[in-house]
């Protein structure tokens, strides 16, 4: 696959130089040229593989020549040695001789070692850039800002690889307890991963580390590299997802359409989404839920698109007022409106709303829901309202409850069990560094730990 900037179509660039620069030289998003597109007989065969399987398949559209279809196996089956299971709430799986009018399900993408459904595209793309590294051992500095989940999930990923230091940048007070524990406990002392609390908001980690790569000094000094979802491989890991998982529910229940329910901030989730859909995915729709952080709803609603400062939220992981992955889907829609709305719709809804879904939910079928996952599945029901015949409902479960223990056990009035992975974590010593929210304090701090 090549890839070409979504500002201009004229700079171009392999799969390898994409990952690995981040951002094309004018500033813009790499998009791919052209999208796959598969028969629904070609789907077919894909959807019985294994998940990992397909996925490697997927990836052999979108990469190089260095990556061979043997590679993309081997790093697939590797990456993705967990379930990807659609439940009901209460409890049921895809299965239409058990569930027969089962509809409403969650596609629970949190059994990563992370516990968020960022370990997908973070594990993907940790080891297609050693992959690729691995060849010329060049040595990266990865940034990246994380409102929560990112960060745990690309410090994971990347973890006592050689050659690749990270450095994780999270706001002061505005990641949930258990992921600042995640985020500032990983590896020993010396870990090649190190995190940041920034004094600011999640936004001002995400200008700073946008600020550095628009730095030309820094970026060739210490060879950066973007592990946030302005880099497309973050974005195109998300596809396989909706692509497998779509071909699962068509199979269970051919006879209904299909949408999908994902809880939204920097949009790289729907994008993924959308790519799948291009690609032959039998997806009728997508909606999109978001906090009171909803610029993107809002656009949905207007046509107009109004960035604005975040403001804190339950959900914190969406509490993201300039979604960098806005013009990755006015792309995908070549920029005609009327197209967007076809295939997305939006709803916003308050703390006070999610708190009261996520109480009623565990109250009527004894689930529990992450504060991000009731977001989405608030507005499947919102969209449900006025569809009168059935479909398949998958609502994406962005995140374990438990790395939001703090607020759900509030919520509920119960303890969530911790899983294995966090109750570890949580035990452990946090090392980070406090600093200001400023490119001069981000280039001293570089000096001395890079
Ligand atoms: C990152 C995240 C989101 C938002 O995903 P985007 O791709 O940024 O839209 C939602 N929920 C959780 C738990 C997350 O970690």
């Amino acid at each position: 696959m090549i890839y070409q900037s979504h500002k201009n179509s004229t700079i171009k660039a392999s799969f390898g130089d994409a990952l690995l620069a981040s951002l094309a030289p004018d500033g813009g998003l790499w998009m791919p040229e052209d999208i796959p597109f598969f028969s629904p007989v070609e789907t077919a065969l894909m959807g019985a593989k294994s998940f990992a399987d397909c996925s490697a398949e997927l990836a052999g559209h979108f990469t190089d020549e260095n990556f061979t279809p043997d590679v993309l196996k081997a790093l697939c089956r590797d990456a993705y040695d967990f379930d990807v299971p659609m439940v009901t709430m209460k409890g049921d799986t895809l299965d239409p001789a058990l569930a027969p009018d089962a509809e409403d399900f969650i596609l629970e993408l949190f059994h990563g070692p992370t516990l968020a459904f960022k370990d997908f595209a973070a594990r993907f793309m940790g080891r297609a850039a050693s992959h690729l590294m691995g060849a010329t051992s060049q040595k990266r500095t990865i940034l990246v800002a994380t409102s929560g989940d990112t960060g745990g999930a690309i410090g994971d990923a990347f973890l006592d690889q050689a050659g690749i230091k990270v450095f994780i940048l999270f706001p002061k007070g505005g990641v949930s307890k258990v992921q600042e524990q995640q985020l500032t406990t990983m590896g020993r002392a010396r870990s090649n991963v190190k995190a940041i609390c920034v004094d600011g908001t999640f936004d001002d980690c995400q200008q700073l580390v946008k600020q550095a790569f628009g730095d030309k000094k820094l970026t060739e000094d210490y060879s950066l590299m973007s592990a946030n979802s302005i880099n497309v491989g973050r974005v195109i890991p998300q596809s396989f997802y909706y692509f497998w998982t779509s071909l699962q529910a068509k199979a269970a229940y051919p006879n209904r359409p299909i949408v999908y329910s994902i809880p939204s901030g920097n949009l790289g989730n729907l994008t993924g989404g959308l790519i799948a859909r291009k690609m032959g995915a039998p997806i009728d729709r997508f909606v999109v839920g978001n906090n009171a952080n909803d610029p993107f709803v809002d656009y949905l609603s207007t046509g107009v698109y109004t960035p604005r400062p975040s403001v804190p939220t339950l959900s914190n992981a969406m509490d993201i007022g300039r979604p960098n992955n806005f013009p990755r889907i006015l792309s995908l829609f070549e920029d005609v409106y009327a197209d967007v709305l076809e295939v997305c719709w939006g709803a916003s809804f308050t703390d006070v709303e999610t708190e009261r879904h996520i109480r009623r939910v565990q109250h009527e079928t004894g689930y529990i829901m992450c504060p991000h996952t009731a977001v989405g599945h608030l507005a499947m029901e919102k969209f449900a309202e006025d569809i009168a015949s059935s479909f398949t409902k998958i609502t994406v479960g962005t995140a374990h409850p438990a790395k939001f223990a703090d607020s759900v056990e509030r919520i509920l009035h119960t303890e969530i069990p911790m899983p294995g992975v966090l109750a570890k974590a949580m035990k452990k010593k946090k090392r980070m560094h406090v600093m200001a929210p400023t490119l001069d304090d981000l280039t001293d701090y570089l000096a001395i730990n890079a």
